[in-house]
């Protein structure tokens, strides 16, 4: 039998939403990484997480094309 096919996952996670403040699923996810420390490129570059000084904001819904969050007006 052929092995199961290991698709990239994304784990499902209640966090509270930044912009309408509710306890909700994660849909969306923004870091703030520091500029300097970040370098994609490097293949030992360690977790996102693990890096000094990031963050990340947690949203239960996605952008607007204009930069508002979409759970922000039916908060
Ligand atoms: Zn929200």
């Amino acid at each position: 039998m052929p092995r199961m096919q290991k698709r990239p996952e994304v784990e499902t996670i209640r966090r509270k939403c930044v912009a309408c403040g509710k306890i909700k699923e994660v849909k969306y996810k923004e870091w703030s990484i520091p500029p300097t420390k970040f370098n994609p490129n490097k293949g030992t570059s360690p977790n996102r997480i693990d890096i000094p000084g990031a963050s990340v904001k947690y949203y239960c819904c996605f952008k607007n094309d204009d930069g508002t969050m979409e759970c922000e007006y039916s908060a």
